[in-house]
């Protein structure tokens, strides 16, 4: 099948968050089983330009009010053909391309910045991004079987598909620009939403800007209480959707859950499914991680023992073997359970350093408030430490070098911190929600049972609880912990089972629509 993959962001070019992981490891894993994938991406101010091949002119791009201009750019998704092994030279190279506009693209930031965290055209940036995907066929005279969208910066892709480009002339569309008379009428719509908190909600006013009629914004779904929501069109577009767990798919269908897009979902309910993202075993591998000091296997687990004491030293804090160490990465953002945690005066990280003999470490960024309490913390707390920032080589030395990661999450779409954490014999300590429920199996403690400890209403209690709980079985279930950490670590987290079931969805959307 030929797939492209329209999304606004993918490793290693910009990322925020799991859907850049997700994105390419799922484009790599889908080459690797022959499909031909593509991927298109905005050329941001970050992703340098020498490395990346320019194509030839410039495209224009139909928006309301005339064209915008653009200049496209391509390379190698690394990780591909090229790789040494030979499993790696049968894949077919999967190919980015990168929509250069200065305008839209040319400034710091994917979403917002410091002073902007979301910048007012984003309506206008990605609309233009969602339309150019389109031009972009056009140009390099390839037409996907499947579009692949992913989350609301995306979700115009199946809009436009459905309200226009399935239906466009064949002679005013590919034979102006390379002779060919293909078009998007077999092409068929995915919309993977990697987290319904954000849907992309703006104000109407720009709505004209997409060059859609005000008969598709009511037809298609974008008016949400005098606002216009791009995810929701999406979801009521596309031909098939689906979120990246089966427990989170199930939970957004519910009120509590569904974010105000629980109806939308429900009426696409035979359309909707849920598929665990995987991880990518090549770079999150204790055996071969280049990030930790002493890789290690199941086989022989001597070099996580070493790596948590060069964590413990990196961190300041006594390098004892005898002290557990929590570890956590996150953003710091409410739907993270942070506001549990470290909210002023209520928040139980402080009750847990105070009473319990553990030493926890933190990397993450975000909220200034969030922020400022940490630093707080740490300056009153001798065995809490953070790091406040983005470090990919730190998450890998916290996440190898800590005996348990916790992520008391509100609500969490699939989650890969937990997975890479399975991977390393670092137990979880996770809130019951999303895809944490998925992948961590409770602790039992008659029968010596699971790989993580669990709780499922979030509260500040139930966090010191069983961060306690947790706690208490290192220092008094030693066999438990050690049969736990093997259990993670011999569960396959790779994307092989998710890309097939990529490729499922793909065949029903393909043979469910209409006319094909
Ligand atoms: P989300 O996408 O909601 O942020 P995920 O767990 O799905 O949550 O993915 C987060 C990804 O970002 C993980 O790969 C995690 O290790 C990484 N990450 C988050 N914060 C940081 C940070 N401060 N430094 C390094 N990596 C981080």
């Amino acid at each position: 099948m030929k797939i492209l993959m329209c999304t606004s962001e993918a490793v290693p070019y910009a990322k925020t968050g799991g859907l850049a992981d997700a994105v390419s490891s799922l484009s790599l894993a889908l080459a690797s089983l022959g499909h031909e994938v593509k991927i298109v991406m905005p050329r941001y101010y970050s992703v340098n330009r020498d490395t990346l091949k320019k194509l030839e002119g410039a495209m224009g791009v139909p928006m309301a009010g005339g064209e915008e201009w653009c200049a496209i750019y391509s390379t190698e998704l690394p990780g591909g053909k090229s790789g040494k092994s030979e499993k790696a030279a049968s894949k077919k190279p999967v190919l980015v391309y990168f929509i250069e506009h200065e305008g839209f693209f040319g400034r710091d930031g994917v979403y917002g910045n410091a002073f902007e965290p979301d910048f007012l055209d984003n309506p206008r940036r990605f609309a233009f991004f969602c339309r150019s995907c389109f031009q972009l066929c056009r140009k390099i005279g390839w037409f996907p079987d499947i579009l692949h969208a992913h989350d609301w910066p995306a979700a115009l892709v199946p809009v436009f598909l459905r309200y226009g480009e399935k239906y466009r002339s064949h002679h005013n569309t590919a034979s102006d620009f390379n002779g060919q008379n293909e078009s998007f009428e077999k092409t068929v719509s995915v919309l993977t939403i990697h987290n319904l908190g954000y849907q992309g909600i703006y104000s109407k006013d720009s709505f004209y800007y997409t060059g859609l009629g005000w008969d598709v914004f009511y037809q298609a779904g974008f008016d949400d209480w005098n606002m216009m929501n791009y995810l929701k069109a999406g979801i009521l577009s596309a031909d098939r959707i689906n979120t990246v767990s089966p427990n989170y798919a199930r939970e957004t269908l519910s009120q509590e859950g569904g974010f105000r897009l629980d109806g939308p979902l429900r009426y696409r309910s035979d359309a909707y499914s849920g598929i665990l993202n995987g991880i990518d075993t090549e770079v999150w591998n204790p055996a071969k991680d280049k990030y930790i000091p002493a890789p290690y296997s199941a086989e022989d687990m001597k070099g996580k023992a070493k790596t948590k004491k060069a964590l413990q030293k990196y961190y300041g804090l006594p390098e004892s073997a005898k002290v557990p160490v929590v570890g956590m990465i996150s953003r710091l953002a409410e739907q993270k359970g942070i506001g549990d945690l470290f909210g002023p005066s209520f928040g139980s990280a402080f009750s847990i350093c105070l009473s319990m003999n553990l030493q926890f470490v933190l990397l993450g960024s975000g909220e200034a408030w969030a922020e400022h309490e940490i630093r707080n913390l740490s300056g009153r707390l001798s065995n809490f430490k953070a790091e406040i920032g983005y470090s990919e080589e730190l998450s890998h030395l916290i996440e190898a070098g800590s005996d348990f990661f916790l992520m008391p999450s509100r609500y969490e779409p699939c989650g890969l911190n937990q997975m890479y954490s399975l991977a390393y014999g670092t137990l979880p300590i996770v809130r019951n929600t999303g895809g944490l429920a998925d992948t961590v199996q409770n602790y039992d403690q008659k029968t010596g049972e699971g790989t993580g400890f669990m709780f499922d209403y979030l509260s500040p209690n139930s966090i010191y609880d069983t961060v306690g709980w947790a706690v208490w079985a290192w220092y008094n279930k030693k066999k438990d912990i050690d049969a736990m950490r093997l259990r993670g670590m011999a569960h396959d987290f790779s994307w092989n089972k998710s890309a097939l079931q990529y490729v499922e969805l793909y065949k029903k959307a393909i043979s469910q629509k209409p006319g094909n």
